[in-house]
């Protein structure tokens, strides 16, 4: 379906609809396969202040953490060990880890797996330079959120960075060749139906390997605390319209998505989502990491949430993948 096609469908069917349309969208691509990263929220240090955030600076009652190398490198060894080929190394946005330390560890990753991984990176915003040099380390992919396609909300909720400069970021990412994933919150303060769709149209206009999707989940600590959170069905249909934009791209389940419905990631990847990544950070940190709260599968180890995800897809007729699930899109281009 051409792009206007889509919106006119997607503004005309319910939930149930699109989720369909966007499962067998999704199947006659990717199969029933469902691919894992292994997630290391490796620092919650962050200068940043973003409003909706729970490790936003301000917040004072966030205890702080950095791994290090050496643990960092463990639970990716962990992770390895039980199969997975793909890791995400996420964290605020803050130069407590030097491009150099960064470097290293996905030097030490890229070899201690025998250049048999893939490596992502979500640490924010970094010049082109810091880029590169990151992706000649052996990093392959790249995680930045626009967070909302609207300029005016963008520089509210960041607190003053510019939705231009997250979109520079993005198109730095592309030109260096890096799988490229972007995405956005479902549901924030401010945000109308035109923005929804207009989030979905920028994600197609970037023509973006991986679409990370999550509603938006009140932190108490923030200033966005008595916002309303909504139900899941807001989230679950951008899911949908997302893979009906972008047919062969990856996109996750989110652990956010999971939070506020205790189904929340089989009915994702029943509405067109192929991805899941189950959270491999050592135990002790998990409960620090908190963007919003009653986040799930804080209490579990790497092994166990794996473990509970197998358990999960067998209901959703899925079967996990253990290859790297490399992005279709980059081999087709969205021409
Ligand atoms: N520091 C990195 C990684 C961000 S954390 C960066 O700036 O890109 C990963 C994502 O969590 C964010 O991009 C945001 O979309 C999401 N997030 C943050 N706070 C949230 C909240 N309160 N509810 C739901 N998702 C949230």
């Amino acid at each position: 379906m051409e792009l206007k096609e889509v919106i006119e469908f997607y503004k005309n069917s319910s939930q149930d609809i699109l989720a369909k349309k966007a499962n067998e969208v999704c199947e006659q691509i990717y199969g029933k396969k469902i691919f894992l990263r292994g997630l290391i929220e490796f620092s919650n240090l962050c200068d940043r202040d973003c409003l909706y955030c729970g490790i936003r600076k301000s917040n004072p009652k966030v205890i702080r953490y950095k791994l290090t190398e050496k643990e960092i490198i463990d639970a990716v060894m962990l992770g390895y060990s039980a199969g997975l080929k793909t890791f995400v190394l996420q964290s605020g946005e803050s130069k407590n880890y030097s491009l150099t330390e960064l470097c290293r560890i996905s030097e030490k990753i890229k070899k201690l797996t025998d250049n048999n991984s893939a490596l992502t990176l979500s640490c924010g915003i970094f010049t082109k330079k810091e880029y590169r040099s990151l992706k000649l380390s052996g990093v392959d992919r790249y995680l930045i959120r626009f967070e909302t396609s609207d300029p005016v909300l963008h520089k509210y909720l960041r607190n003053g960075i510019s939705l231009k400069r997250r979109l520079k970021a993005i198109e730095d990412l592309k030109e260096l060749e890096y799988e490229t994933g972007s995405g956005y919150m479902v549901g924030l303060p401010g945000e109308t139906e035109e923005i929804r769709i207009n989030n979905a149209i920028l994600c197609y206009k970037l023509k973006l390997d991986m679409i990370g999707i999550g509603p938006f989940i009140p932190h108490p600590e923030t200033p966005l605390k008595k916002s309303i959170k909504h139900n899941i069905g807001l989230a679950l249909k951008a899911i949908s319209l997302i893979r009906l934009l972008l047919p062969y791209s990856n996109i996750p389940a989110t652990t956010a998505i999971g939070s506020i419905d205790k189904e929340g990631r089989e009915k994702a990847l029943k509405s067109g989502a192929n991805v899941l990544m189950p959270n491999i950070t050592p135990v002790k940190y998990k409960k620090n990491y908190l963007l919003y709260p009653d986040k799930i599968c804080i209490e579990e180890n790497g092994a166990d949430c794996i473990r509970c995800l197998k358990i999960k897809l067998k209901k959703t007729g899925k079967v996990i993948s253990y290859e790297k699930g490399d992005s279709k899109a980059k081999e087709i281009n969205y021409a």
